[in-house]
């Protein structure tokens, strides 16, 4: 009741804005609104084997599954999510849609066998700007949704990237091949990997990192992101 009472005050004083649309919260929601969660584009891609993000990988890399929550367009919610994870020092937008994605991965057999996620890593650089790494973020919020453990510095970058954006997808792949390394491979032999990034578009990242991740004895490799781009 007296929790109640200073919560209701304080959303007085500090109004809490919903992640996708910026309406006010009501008591009883957390980040993102009743309506926002009810229609979100979901992609329901971890019910499906052969989805687009799979697809995409096919023929390239020893993948068990790969899947992405939600869909992603421009001057729509889940760009406005993204926004607020990325640049409006928001990582509670990516624990709590990494939780939500987590519950419905926990209910699907794709991914039952998996034992530990493991985040792109940021540069550093880049992470001390922003202060954390979004895909940590999302990746925390699974591993609490799956039940199971993450291992935010899994990986590492060796070296630094010149940005990306106006490479094509030949020079992405080029680029971002030699930068990734596992930091403690002999920990993770043996095991199921759940991969995961923010945003996938050529999915030349993952495609770098989960490549690395292969070298380690006995993995399993599935990948996963808050949202697909189809390009
Ligand atoms: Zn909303």
């Amino acid at each position: 009741m007296i929790k109640e009472l200073i919560q209701d005050t304080l959303s007085i004083f500090y109004p809490q804005l919903c992640a996708a649309c910026n309406d006010l919260l009501v008591r009883g929601e957390d980040t993102i609104c009743t309506k926002c969660n009810i229609h979100l584009p979901y992609t329901n891609y971890h019910l499906d084997p052969d989805n687009p993000v799979a697809k995409q990988f096919w023929g390239k890399i020893r993948l068990e599954s790969a899947s992405a929550f939600l869909h992603f367009h421009k001057g729509e919610k889940v760009q406005q999510l993204m926004h607020q994870l990325k640049y409006a020092h928001r990582p509670d937008v990516g624990v709590y849609i990494g939780k939500l994605c987590g519950q419905s991965f926990a209910s699907s057999h794709v991914f039952s066998k998996v034992d530990v996620i493991i985040p792109i890593p940021l540069h550093k650089k880049k992470e001390r700007i922003r202060g954390y790494n979004q895909a940590a973020c999302f990746s925390e919020g699974l591993a609490i949704g799956m039940g199971i453990e993450s291992c935010p510095h899994g990986m590492k970058r060796i070296k630094h990237t010149d940005t990306q954006t106006r490479k094509n997808r030949f020079a992405r792949y080029k680029n971002v091949s030699e930068v990734f390394a596992v930091t403690d491979p002999k920990s993770l032999e043996g095991k199921h990997i759940l991969l995961v990034d923010d945003v996938i578009t050529t999915g030349s990242t993952l495609y770098a990192c989960a490549n690395m991740l292969l070298e380690v004895k006995d993995v399993k490799i599935y990948l996963a992101a808050i949202a697909f781009a189809e390009l």
